[in-house]
């Protein structure tokens, strides 16, 4: 097969759906890979490093759209990357089509095959194209909660790990899924106090195992979090309902019984967020102050470690990615997981979930 892969337009996408190495792994299995001159700029790769593993460098994305039998990017197509998708072509990217009628439309109209890497499942439960998302991010929210407690960038000038003698600073992480996990084994690395909340006893049971007493669990009510908020330095907000909005676990009112100068860090902010005073923010302009409170909400964060995102993703995305180049759109047949990520097909959306969630 021939796999293309354009540069990502997306503003400050600076991911690239196949790394140099993913792109190997392909050639090596038989198939043909075109890149798009710079697509590897953002993860310091360069066109010499696709041509040293076997792939061609073309000059545009019109030609790889127009060459290529499956198309393999990060983010969602934009509305000049639809039009160019043909019909039997393969797209195996991020879709979030929910939310996104207008691309929905877009993708049934080109005829093309789009296989979402977020609702693809494994056996074992769990979104296994999302989670390594979820990790960075997870591990990103407490540099970003360390870097907006300092003065200078408006915080109330706690130094995450204290210091012999002086304490450290309190880290309360409501959610423990994916994200949560991980920014409380970074905050208990960096020798955080850590609290972690979550509604689920079975998570609670095996948050407690694995941090063996460096993290402390609680379970997630009102009251708890009224008081573990009130006492915190940071809040990663790390909760998730599948398919509804994340729930406001942090009240306006709450935010005048914290300390002056603490740090929100709302990571389910692609959901709503977690907090009544959370609004989507950039990398360019991550943080905002509510009742002297710091807001980080921003809702790509992994967009500003392009290099180890783009490889998590690859990590994740290549085995599927591989039978889908080795069989076609017949390895969704193949493999009810895969399948599960088939959003559209033959001019209809086939994913049960993301056609009621669009209402078509
Ligand atoms: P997950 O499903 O692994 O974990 C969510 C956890 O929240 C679960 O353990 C669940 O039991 C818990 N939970 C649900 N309701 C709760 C409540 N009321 N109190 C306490 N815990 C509760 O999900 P995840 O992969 O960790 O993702 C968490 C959020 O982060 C999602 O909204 C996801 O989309 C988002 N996310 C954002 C970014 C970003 O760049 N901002 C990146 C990756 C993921």
């Amino acid at each position: 097969m021939l796999v293309g892969v354009p540069k990502e337009i997306k503003n400050h996408e600076y991911r690239v759906g196949l790394t140099p190495e993913a792109a190997r792994e392909y050639c090596a299995a038989g198939h043909k890979v075109i890149v798009e001159a710079g697509a590897g700029k953002g993860i310091a790769k360069t066109d010499y490093d696709y041509r040293k593993c076997g792939a061609e460098i073309v000059d545009t994305a019109e030609e790889v759209f127009a060459r290529a039998d499956m198309i393999v990017k990060v983010k969602e197509p934009q509305p000049n990357e639809w039009v160019q998708l043909r019909e039997g072509q393969i797209l195996y990217t991020y879709l979030h089509l929910a939310p996104d009628p207008d691309q929905a439309r877009g993708l049934m109209e080109s005829g093309a095959s789009a296989v979402a890497y977020e609702t693809v499942t494994a056996p074992g439960g769990g979104l296994p194209l999302l989670a390594p998302m979820s990790e960075v991010a997870g591990r990103l929210s407490i540099e970003a909660g360390g870097m907006a407690l300092r003065a200078n960038n408006g915080g109330r000038g706690t130094l995450m790990g204290g210091v012999p003698g002086v304490l450290p600073a309190k880290v309360v992480v409501l959610g423990g899924g994916v994200v949560g996990t991980h920014a409380a084994r970074m905050a208990v690395g960096l020798g955080a106090n850590v609290e972690i909340f979550d509604k689920s006893l079975p998570r609670l049971r095996q948050l407690d195992e694995m941090f063996q007493g460096r993290a402390s669990t609680r379970y997630s009510t009102m009251s708890t979090i009224e008081d573990a908020v009130a006492e915190a330095d940071v809040v990663v907000g790390a909760v998730l309902i599948p398919g509804a909005a994340a729930p406001h676990l942090v009240t306006r009112e709450m935010l005048g019984t914290m300390k002056d100068r603490a740090v929100l860090v709302d990571v389910a902010i692609d959901q709503g967020g977690c907090f009544e005073t959370s609004k989507p923010t950039t990398h360019e302009n991550p943080t905002y102050e509510v009742d002297g409170i710091i807001h980080y909400c921003v809702a790509n964060m992994p967009g500003a470690v392009p290099l180890t995102s783009s490889y998590a993703l690859n990590n994740a995305t290549l085995p599927f990615g591989l039978a889908l180049a080795n069989h076609g759109i017949a390895a969704c047949e193949q493999d009810p997981h895969l399948m599960e990520g088939l959003n559209v097909h033959k001019g209809e959306i086939v994913n049960a979930t993301v056609k009621e969630s669009l209402g078509f």
